[in-house]
């Protein structure tokens, strides 16, 4: 058996950077149920007619300020949202090119061109859409879900001597093999697939070079072959589905902001009702949901809710 796990990042893992957190999440899914998980996706995506768009969660998920601007917006039908919202952008675009800072009217280009196939749906819609998403996702029994979610202002580089994205890389990576090796197949093979970013592959490439001859702090590495695969996630569904867990993820630990995460937490890795492939990278004290879940059941401060 071969698990393909998906890769995805969401926050920025420079200290201090313009995130509290980073997170780096992996989604493995057996090579054979491939097709019917990208199926399901795809099915869901067609009835919001996004079946040939690119799955962005955190662009789907912004308010898109024209909306609110059309009068009737919402009573319209998919075609006519899309008309009018393309005739007010197009109207924007030559307001703000005449302006003498350039800022707003690149800015506009770049908001425009990353949700020009999301127009024809509102907010809700597309909250709804996202959520049937992960409500899918957590159906998914075959799918294992690994992260580290790094509280940057608890890192010390220094203490931990690894930078805040190695050290998530390497975390992810032990959970994958650990939970491989857990299997007790020794024919069972893991492969990594992420977006392709070139500062970020450069790293992970030689990263998982000298995890293959050194091990990780906690693991060898016997079941994870190659280095990481990188694609182009416009493309590929399963990395979106992954982006769609890592923005879930951090929006939770820095918003506070529970639905989508309590969906796909329930796909992370567990043993004995412990979310070992889960972790929250923060204070000793915290007690969130994903803390919670990581925590032995014996050693729980405050239990908020249970998996
Ligand atoms: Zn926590």
């Amino acid at each position: 058996m071969t698990y393909l796990c998906y890769v995805d990042e969401s926050g920025t893992p420079e200290l201090p950077g313009t995130s509290s957190h980073f997170v780096l999440a992996g989604l493995a899914i057996p090579i054979e149920r491939w097709s019917q998980a990208d199926g399901e996706v795809t099915e869901i995506l067609k009835r919001y007619e996004l079946d040939q768009e690119e799955l962005h969660t955190a662009w789907l998920l912004r308010s898109y300020s024209e909306q609110s601007k059309i009068s009737g917006f919402e009573r319209m039908d998919w075609a006519a949202r899309r008309s009018a919202v393309q005739r007010y952008r197009a109207g924007e675009i030559l307001r703000l090119r005449k302006a003498k800072n350039p800022k707003p009217h690149n800015q506009a280009k770049k908001n425009y061109a990353k949700t020009s196939g999301y127009t024809h749906l509102t907010i809700d819609d597309r909250r709804k859409l996202i959520s049937e998403i992960a409500d899918k996702v957590s159906k998914w029994d075959f799918a294992v879900l690994f992260f580290e979610a790094i509280d940057k202002l608890h890192f010390d580089e220094n203490r931990t001597g690894r930078t805040v994205g190695d050290q998530a890389f390497e975390q992810v990576v032990s959970r994958f093999e650990q939970f491989l090796t857990r299997q007790g197949d020794p024919k069972i093979h893991g492969l990594l697939v992420h977006d392709n970013n070139e500062t970020v592959a450069k790293k992970h490439t030689a990263l998982m070079r000298r995890f293959h001859e050194e091990g990780t702090i906690w693991a060898k590495i016997h079941h994870i072959n190659e280095t990481p695969l990188f694609v182009d996630s416009k493309l590929t569904r399963m990395v979106q589905i992954a982006d769609l867990c890592s923005y879930a993820i951090r929006r939770f630990v820095e918003n506070s902001e529970n639905t989508l995460l309590e969906s796909i937490l329930t796909r992370a890795d567990t043993v004995d009702r412990v979310a070992v492939g889960a972790r929250h990278y923060t204070s000793l004290n915290c007690t969130c949901l994903i803390c919670n879940a990581h925590t032995p059941w014996g050693k729980k401060k405050n239990i908020r809710k249970a998996l």
